[in-house]
């Protein structure tokens, strides 16, 4: 098994009490798993991938959501408190999943990585989509349940279920 930590969209707009799209209270405690997660992963050689909701102006998601994660904006960076560290990899995504139209496949396969453990946020939103590819993908998924969360946590607690019971990914 080789493994690489994915943190999920713990940027401005979604992990900090000013940004766009705060998720909310849970968001916290989130954080502080994120923080163990990253530390954990760095010592014991894991590659750490940052995927980062980064749009256009006027990208075709705001239909949808308020504006957020605007390329080359604040919002659209990983919070200070989890900073990327030399040797991290950070990918810029348009798309809920991070395998959509990014080079995230090909730079886990150069590393051999067959396992992805995942922190980070919308449970139901990026961490769902990423993971629904990764598993179509044929990696190992697993999921740090007490490190995800959502604006939503009816939503969050039924992604977690879907993660588990459909896609076959490890709650841990
Ligand atoms: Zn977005």
């Amino acid at each position: 098994m080789k493994r690489s930590l994915i943190v999920v969209d713990m940027i401005h707009d979604f992990a900090d009490p000013s940004g766009a799209l705060y998720c909310g209270p849970s968001m916290p405690a989130v954080i502080d798993v994120c923080k163990r997660e990253i530390a954990r992963a760095r010592r014991a050689g894991e590659p750490v991938v940052y995927l980062t909701d980064d749009h256009l102006p006027d990208d075709a998601e705001f239909k949808m959501f308020p504006p957020h994660a605007i390329h080359g904006t604040k919002g659209a960076q990983v919070i200070p408190a989890l900073a990327p560290a030399a040797g991290d990899v950070v990918i810029p995504k348009r798309r809920y999943s991070g395998f959509f139209g990014t080079d995230l496949d090909i730079t886990l396969r150069e590393r051999a990585i067959d396992t992805l453990r995942v922190v980070g946020d919308c449970t139901n939103i990026c961490v769902l989509y990423t993971a629904a590819d990764a598993r179509n993908l044929g990696y190992a998924v697993e999921i740090v349940r007490d490190g995800v969360t959502s604006f939503d946590l009816e939503a969050h607690s039924d992604a977690l279920r879907e993660l588990e019971k459909t896609l076959g990914a490890t709650l841990v």
